[in-house]
């Protein structure tokens, strides 16, 4: 499959890429490291007039400890830079952990953490070629407007894949946002939408420039834990992130996110409380796993069973539960 036409912009500083974004918007779109675009763009899903190559801004790399404040990264920092941080494995491990599980060696290396987080939702009926899904009579996320996943719905329902933002959700992580008009800092519990086909807070003339982690969140037990179909490159078709702080045995503090089961990634509420100043056991962490089976609304949207995929939710957040508290 060919790559539509395109006209390439390469911005060297995030003021230039700003700028650009702002003179082209809506007709452009950022890449980073490409490895989910460029299929995407084949596949005839996305056909910009313009392409943003964001590589060239070095100011977008890196992992910096802020003295008192946390950890700031950079967007275009790469998810083997994220996985074999000795900062971020010794303080803030949920993340390296995740992000140690997103598809393969190679485009760990390519992936970038922005793009992890501004990661397109996937549905078994959108992520295929033009012909595949001129054929299906396509569907409301693109040229379409019915849903052959809930027909009769509005709503897009597209499963949003990645498997860093639960992780981030764990530890509070806040983004910046930058534009022609300025620079915003939002929670990333506010980024989503959980609507499939417009999945993130984020416009066309957007850049999201850096991921803070609060200096409250360093030294959190973390573990990830998710299901795919091939251990050593696939999408996640459920995900759960688990952070912990415990003292003299006890919970402190904990915080439980979902993905790869909803349109967007979701902190689960109630987490904290099944969990907070207890000792955690197989009781507490099956209330854990309930409570996250409650949340997730897996539908057919990816491969294997929404009754599976939710079963395995249940599974994975008592067993990373109890691997967070050093129970397995
Ligand atoms: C075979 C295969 C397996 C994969 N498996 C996984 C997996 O297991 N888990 C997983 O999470 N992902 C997986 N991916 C998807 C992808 O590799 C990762 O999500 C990666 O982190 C995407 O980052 P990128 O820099 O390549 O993003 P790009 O492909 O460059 O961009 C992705 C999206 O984010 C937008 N974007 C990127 N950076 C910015 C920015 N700074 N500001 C605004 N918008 C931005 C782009 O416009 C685009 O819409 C897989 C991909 C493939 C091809
Ligand atoms: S959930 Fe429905 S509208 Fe969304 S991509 Fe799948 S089929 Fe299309």
């Amino acid at each position: 499959m060919s790559l539509p036409e395109f006209k390439l912009l390469c911005p060297r500083t995030i003021a230039e890429a700003v700028e650009l974004l702002g003179r082209h918007a809506p007709g452009v779109q950022v890449i980073a490291g490409g490895t989910d675009l460029i299929p995407s763009m084949r596949q005839k899903l996305f056909t910009p007039p313009y392409v943003l190559d964001i590589r060239g801004i070095a100011e977008l790399r890196g992992i910096r400890a802020v003295g008192g404040q946390g950890v700031e990264i950079g967007a275009l920092t790469s998810l083997t830079a994220i996985e074999n941080s000795k900062l971020l494995r010794e303080q803030y491990p949920v993340l390296a952990e995740a992000a140690a599980t997103v598809a393969s060696p190679l485009l760990r290396n390519m992936g970038t953490l922005g793009g992890n987080i501004c990661l397109d939702t996937r549905c078994l009926w959108y992520n295929q070629s033009l012909t595949w899904r001129k054929s299906c009579g396509f569907c409301i996320k693109k040229d379409g407007d019915l849903c052959h996943v809930a027909p009769g719905g509005t709503k897009c329902w597209a499963a949003f894949s990645g498997d860093t933002p639960p992780a981030l959700l764990c530890l509070e992580a806040e983004v910046e946002v930058a534009s022609a008009r300025g620079t915003r800092r939002v929670p990333l519990t506010d980024f989503y939408t959980n609507v499939g086909d417009a999945r993130m807070k984020l416009e066309k003339d957007e850049l999201l420039t850096r991921v803070f982690l609060p200096e409250s969140a360093a030294g959190w037990r973390g573990v990830y834990r998710k299901l795919r179909m091939r251990g050593s490159i696939d999408y996640p078709l459920a995900g759960v992130a688990v952070a912990l702080r415990k003292s003299n045995g006890r919970v402190e503090g904990a915080r439980v996110a979902i993905t790869a089961v909803n349109p967007a990634p979701l902190l689960v509420q109630g987490a904290e409380q099944a969990l907070q100043g207890r000792e955690v056991d197989e009781e507490s962490a099956a209330a854990v796993g309930d409570l996250c089976a409650r949340v997730a609304k897996p539908l057919t949207t990816s491969a294997l069973t929404p009754e599976y995929r939710r079963e395995m939710i249940r599974v994975f957040a008592g067993r990373a539960v109890l691997a967070a508290a050093g129970k397995s």
